[in-house]
């Protein structure tokens, strides 16, 4: 049989040495014929590791397909593939060492997630797990020369890209927002376009702390900042729950810059998520469904540490009727607010609609109205509505 492939069927002796024997004889590979439709894994046995070639299983119904064929004079050629873009001329991802990190990667995720007594907690459908091992592809492959705003992919060797190729994700990892804008809404359900936003964030969060504390290629050297980063995400995952959705997992990391940092980065984490989405009032849904997210882009209220107002009018102007504004005044300082002062403009073709405000204005001018505000405690939030007309037809410009 030299030169040939062997097919042989399954039972009695060891899968190696049925395959150890038809090497011998000198086939360039081996096809096990099995007895039933149940797909097995095969056991090398005690000849297993003598076999230089080939060894493959494939089932009954299988089998019987080529029994038939080779019956017909079927004839079998390897050729290496050509003009293959699917498969590029033999690149093995073995050889890439992002891909070996991004799988090592899942090891370390399902392990710490949920405790040393579980492996099987990252099952649920928002759960991050391509995004840490795509973190771990980053982290291990990261050189002193290159910064978070340089353009980094995933498995570009093994689709024959250059180092600052796209690679295989929908985009490639940035902290510019010009290269990668990916936010929250961006997740689907596929497992790879989810991990890509978890993998921004996180490698946002390695930059903004290397920036803060410095960079150094040495794992060792626990001051880095891409070192503090690399154990806050560490250690994130032994914080989180079972079945951790985008909310679960930054909620872990802000609890491990307190136990590991006494929480001197708290806002520095919520800056960088908010960036992406992640911020205060953002909502996970169930972490076993993709879809219920709710973005939000502003920090936890005490980083922010200033008064904010913002303001909504009617989306809908009827004729002949008053147009509604609200004005929500926040004050997001560490301390109280005090003599605050508000001022909104009056459009031009516009007047206030006397005693329509819900807390009253210390004065009103054509243009503007005010509101004194003796003080605000800290995170006191205040609504004041009020109402506008129309001035007469002549009059109007761009009232509303
Ligand atoms: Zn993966």
């Amino acid at each position: 049989m030299s030169g040939k492939i062997a097919l042989i069927e399954r039972g009695i002796c060891e899968f190696g040495t049925k395959a150890y024997y038809a090497q011998n004889a000198g086939a360039i590979a081996v096809i096990i014929c099995s007895h039933t439709d149940e797909n097995i894994g095969m056991d090398g046995g005690v000849d297993g590791s003598k076999v230089r070639i080939p060894a493959y299983y494939i089932t009954k119904k299988e089998c019987d397909r080529i029994r038939f064929y080779v019956e017909n004079g079927l004839v079998v050629t390897i050729k290496k593939p050509e003009n293959n873009l699917a498969v590029p001329d033999s690149l093995d991802g073995d050889f890439d060492n992002g891909v070996i990190a991004h799988e090592y990667g899942h090891g370390v995720s399902n392990r710490l997630t949920g405790g040393p007594s579980t492996a099987s907690c990252l099952g649920n459908a928002e759960q991050m797990g391509e995004g840490w091992s795509d973190f771990m592809t980053l982290i291990m492959s990261a050189v002193p020369s290159r910064k978070g705003p340089d353009v980094r992919g995933i498995g570009n060797y093994v689709v024959g890209a250059k180092v600052d190729g796209t690679g295989i994700r929908r985009k490639p990892y940035s902290t510019d927002m010009s290269v990668n804008n990916f936010t929250y809404k961006n997740i689907d359900a596929e497992v790879h376009n989810l991990g890509e936003i978890w993998t921004l964030a996180l490698w946002d969060l390695y930059w903004a702390l290397a920036d803060k504390y410095g960079y150094d290629p040495d794992f060792k050297n626990k001051n880095a900042g891409n070192n503090i980063c690399i154990q806050l995400v560490m250690d994130g995952m032994k914080l989180q729950p079972c079945f951790p959705g985008f909310i679960d997992g930054r909620n872990a990391i802000l609890k491990a810059d307190e136990v590991n940092n006494g929480g001197v980065n708290q806002c520095l984490i919520w800056d960088v998520f908010a960036r992406r989405g992640f911020g205060y009032t953002a909502k996970q849904g169930s972490s076993d469904m993709v879809g219920d997210e709710t973005e939000d882009f502003e920090s936890a209220p005490l980083c922010i540490n200033q008064l904010k107002m913002n303001k909504k009018a009617d989306f809908i102007v009827k004729a002949g009727q008053p147009i509604n504004y609200e004005l929500t005044l926040r004050n997001l300082r560490r301390d109280v607010a005090n003599t605050i002062r508000v001022v909104d403009e009056i459009p031009a073709g516009c007047s206030y609609v006397n005693g329509s405000a819900s807390l009253s204005p210390s004065t009103v001018s054509a243009t503007e109205i005010v509101w004194e505000i003796p003080s605000m405690a800290s995170l006191e939030q205040m609504v004041i509505k009020y109402q506008v007309s129309r001035l007469h037809p002549a009059l109007q410009t761009h009232c509303g």
